[in-house]
């Protein structure tokens, strides 16, 4: 497969362009994050991923993690890697510098994380994972907490963990059972197994930090009664110097169908030594800014994987020679021509190409949100961002992931037989990118938090404010005849979209099982109508320029085109979509459970 190339001219449309992130940041007191220094950190990021990470994606997946004796061995390579990474300080960018960060904005730290996960998925969860439980503890953790273990890993020399998943429990969160038992001297000590955790143990870093969810001894049940702790894998003394080993120790790793690179480990708790972040039974609470962040991230690892399969099946349609095009030789020195005239081909490479781009516009325009929510200080700001944000996670994680398996799925399709045969690196990706879909939250979890609580929940007010946003936008376009159709028809999708919402919502009142029908078309209804409406804005931003007298014709005329793809024959996919929505529950819920017999 070709090799991975970062993204760095259509990153800089959607951010530079697109998204005018360089004033975002101006407006938000990041005086030192000007275009000069994004480029530069863009520059630096894309050699890291391109001549680094990528290089050892097929070694990852060759050899895979191995334990002996509790002790995990990360494949060649990956070690050396991560500490490159931390070399070039590329943990610490979006910290706080009293914590030893470079102060830098969220956004500017996640939006090139696209290409460390499209360079090498399994690896970049390592560093992904520590994001997260370092803003885990800047939001709940005590000074001191954050003194000793928050600088660490900001450093880059501890990594973290999140351990919320029991063999019994997954999605259903409120039915776990590990413990934990207050000792005299404040600290708690933990009991329990947690399954599939990933980065759980390895050989990276110094010291693992482990998150974990558990319950008190006179816990409420359910999710009122879980707290989170902090439990590190060596203990650590007041000064933040490591001492002995704690009882958590990994008791297997799992053999899985992708991600091979990465360690998913059985974590056994033996009375480990562990302390309480948060408040008492507010565990869940605590993870709430964790959990929205890996959503996003973990929608970001479906787009990496759509442009990754975009980018290696793109250089293989040009490359491969069957048959003439059926108007005539476009290759008349050879034997035949390259894959990329037919037509069918071509369906599938704008496809992969149509989303890659639509969701990267939608990524970056969360992460957007994220700054404001995170460094805004003007309220009516920060709570518009967060109404939107709290409206898009679900779709963000969910649509983004779902439809990388279809644009992977091309990527082997485009190859032919060869896109099945190892070597190429099609079908790693396939496997890789397979797992998105489910934790961080299924798709079924996501459709529902999008609309039990998100939408039903707020009685509309959620998409009322992103439905506002959209349709201003459509108005003041309505001007420019040459995007009249286009914003015509996303404006009457966010009626339609408002208008389905209300009928489910009215629906559900006399049966809740109308949600849990409707929810997973629904999300990617929505999720098509959000693309769409990237779509026509960034078709918008590609006629300026052309109409301004660019150099770079080829880029924007693409990104034309690409649009007129993704309204021809991306957007009407929300006909079958609404048409699946309107059907209801009876076809889904009539059947008794005794007649959906197996093998018979
Ligand atoms: C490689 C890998 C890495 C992971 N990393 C971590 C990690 O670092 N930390 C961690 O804590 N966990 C981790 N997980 C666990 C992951 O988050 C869970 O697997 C995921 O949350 C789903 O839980 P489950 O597997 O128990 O499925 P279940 O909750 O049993 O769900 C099974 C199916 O039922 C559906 N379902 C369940 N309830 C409903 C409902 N109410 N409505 C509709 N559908 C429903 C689900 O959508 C799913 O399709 C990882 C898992 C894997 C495989």
């Amino acid at each position: 497969m070709e090799n991975y190339k970062a993204t760095q001219r259509d990153t800089l449309f959607v951010t530079q362009e697109l998204l005018n992130m360089e004033a975002h940041y101006q407006d938000l007191g990041f005086e030192d994050a000007t275009d000069d220094l994004i480029r530069a950190i863009y520059g630096e990021a894309a050699k890291f991923a391109e001549n680094v990470l990528a290089p050892l994606n097929q070694v990852g997946d060759d050899e895979g993690c191995t334990i002996n004796d509790g002790v995990v061995t990360t494949p060649t390579g990956f070690k050396e890697a991560y500490r490159q990474y931390v070399d070039g300080g590329w943990p610490s960018m979006a910290h706080p510098v009293e914590f030893g960060g470079q102060g830098l904005p969220y956004s500017l730290a996640t939006t090139m994380a696209e290409w460390f996960s499209g360079a090498n998925h399994s690896w970049a969860m390592y560093p992904g994972l520590s994001q997260g439980c370092m803003e885990t503890l800047k939001a709940n953790g005590t000074p001191e907490q954050q003194e000793i273990y928050l600088t660490k890993l900001i450093e880059g020399s501890w990594t973290g963990t999140m351990c919320l998943t029991e063999p019994h429990c997954g999605s259903d969160l409120g039915m776990l059972k590990c413990r934990a038992e207050p000792t005299e001297d404040g600290s708690y000590k933990l009991s329990g197994t947690k399954i599939f955790i990933s980065a759980g143990e390895h050989d990276m870093s110094d010291n693992i930090i482990h998150l974990v969810l558990a319950r008190l001894p006179d816990a409420p049940a359910g999710t009122k009664g879980i707290s989170l702790f902090l439990v590190p894998k060596f203990n650590v003394d007041g000064q933040g110097n490591i001492g002995d080993r704690n009882t958590v120790k990994c008791g297997s790793l799992e053999h899985k169908m992708g991600i091979k690179g990465s360690a998913t480990c059985v974590m056994n708790f033996d009375e480990a030594n562990g302390f309480l972040v948060g408040e008492p039974n507010r565990g869940l609470a605590c993870m709430f800014t964790f959990m929205n962040i890996a959503r996003i991230g973990t929608g970001m690892e479906g787009l990496s994987a759509t442009e990754a399969a975009y980018q290696g099946a793109l250089a293989y349609a040009k490359d491969r020679l069957q048959f003439r095009s059926m108007t005539g030789k476009k290759n008349p020195e050879g034997p035949a021509d390259p894959i990329i005239v037919h037509p069918d081909v071509r369906r599938m490479l704008l496809t992969q190409k149509s989303l890659a781009e639509g969701k990267r516009a939608m990524a970056v325009y969360c992460m957007k949100m994220v700054d404001t929510t995170l460094y805004s200080e003007d309220e009516e700001a920060k709570k518009l961002a967060e109404a939107k944000l709290a409206l898009l996670t679900p779709i963000v994680k969910a649509f983004l992931t779902e439809t990388a398996q279809e644009a992977t799925s091309y990527g082997m399709q485009i190859y032919g037989g060869h896109g099945y045969i190892k070597e190429w690196g099609m079908e790693q990706l396939a496997r890789d990118t397979r797992i998105c879909t489910m934790y961080e939250g299924t798709t079924g979890i996501q459709a529902i938090d999008l609309l039990a609580r998100k939408i039903i929940g707020s009685n509309g007010e959620l998409l009322k404010v992103f439905a506002t946003e959209i349709k201003t936008y459509c108005a003041d376009l309505r001007g420019q005849s040459q995007f009249n159709a286009w914003a015509n028809s996303i404006d009457s999708h966010v009626d339609e979209w408002i208008q389905i919402s209300t009928d489910i919502a009215q629906l559900a009142k006399t049966n809740p099982d109308e949600i849990g029908a409707a929810s997973v078309d629904y999300l990617m209804y929505a999720g098509y109508i959000t693309v769409g409406y990237f779509w026509l804005q960034m078709a918008v931003t590609a006629q300026q320029k052309l109409d301004e007298g660019t150099s770079e014709t080829d880029f924007y005329r693409a990104k034309l085109m690409t649009a007129k793809f993704y309204f021809d024959r991306m957007l009407s996919r929300t006909r079958s979509l609404v048409s699946a929505i309107n059907s209801g529950s009876e076809n889904l819920m009539q059947m008794e459970e005794a007649l959906f017999s197996a093998g018979k």
